[in-house]
């Protein structure tokens, strides 16, 4: 029957979805815009590599990945992981290198078929810049840093909550053991869909490039620690203020009671208020998710399979069975 109806109704269905976004795409979309921001990822590759954000953020995590050898022991130690790296870890290893390469736009690009830089180039003429801005520079940053967690902290529930958005964010929880790096570990599309949610709360913050810059390198370096076996839980900080290694840790857990709860990016206080944080004693020592189809085969695999079941999800569709 051709390419174009398959006996296979999941795949007509994905190449239908595909084919419609492509042609929304073009019919509708400013793919020059699209095209020009793709050169320029390429082009600015080597400069971007190279700027001082990424050096301090390089330094932070290797720091963590030091710390945790005297801690934790070389054979359970991240750096460790990393030098005789499982499946899981090599996952991580090549989403960490599309972060400090500068190129996950690329991948969101071709995962959202430009979708999302539309609508991002679409809302930002309509949206009102900067109405809850603050005129003092510190006031400012401290109340973008708990603002914008907030909103985190709503998107991560609905990243949990809503199984069309839980497919993509699946991709990260199918992280088989932690090795500080595992914090880059997120498919392009769910990168793409938390951009366009976040993208009306932050134009609406306002709020300088500089500041979000420095805000986004304390938080990727804090995400590293949060992503490590270290043994801490920071005390009554991680009780009531900041998000531990072990409180993060246990939001990636297979311990039933410990599901859907520690939604927490940097402040735990959000779980306190909404009633999500995990108050009992027990510390998982292993991390993964149910039904994990995921570090099996091929990063190819990997990558295309997770928005696919994320369209699969929407149309109200399961999976087949994956063979072994
Ligand atoms: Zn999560
Ligand atoms: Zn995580």
């Amino acid at each position: 029957m051709g390419i174009w109806l398959s006996e296979n109704r999941t795949r007509n269905i994905v190449v239908g979805v595909l084919l419609l976004a492509t042609l929304a795409f073009f019919a509708f979309g400013d793919w020059r815009f699209v095209w020009d921001k793709g050169m320029r990822y390429l082009l600015s590759r080597q400069d971007a590599i190279f700027t001082q954000n990424t050096g301090i953020y390089l330094i932070g995590i290797a720091l963590v990945l030091l710390i945790e050898i005297p801690l934790l022991g070389w054979p359970q130690s991240s750096l460790y992981r990393l030098c005789h790296p499982s499946k899981s870890t090599v996952v991580d290893l090549v989403c960490f290198a599309i972060g400090i390469l500068k190129i996950g736009g690329i991948g969101i690009l071709i995962f959202t078929l430009g979708l999302a830089d539309i609508a991002l180039k679409l809302l930002d003429p309509i949206i009102p810049k900067g109405v809850l801005s603050f005129s003092n520079p510190l006031l400012e940053l401290i109340w973008l840093m708990v603002a914008v967690d907030f909103c985190k902290y709503w998107i991560h529930v609905v990243q949990h909550k809503w199984k069309v958005w839980w497919e993509l964010h699946k991709f990260h929880h199918s992280a088989e053991e932690f090795n500080v790096i595992t914090t880059s570990r997120d498919h392009p599309t769910d990168e793409a869909a938390i951009a366009v949610a976040l993208a009306i709360p932050v134009a609406l913050l306002g709020g300088k490039a500089d500041q979000f810059l420095l805000l986004s390198v304390l938080g990727a370096m804090h995400a590293g620690l949060t992503h490590s076996m270290l043994p801490w839980n920071f005390g009554w900080i991680g009780r009531w203020i900041l998000v531990s290694p072990i409180g993060h840790r246990i939001h990636h857990s297979a311990i039933p009671e410990q599901f859907d709860k520690n939604y927490g990016m940097i402040f735990i206080f959000w779980d306190r208020i909404f009633g999500t944080y995990y108050g009992g004693a027990l510390v998982n020592q292993t991390v993964t998710v149910s039904e994990n189809v995921y570090n099996k085969r091929s990063i190819i695999w990997d990558y295309i399979e997770c928005p696919k079941r994320m369209l699969l999800a929407l149309f109200g569709r399961k999976p087949a069975q994956p063979a072994e």
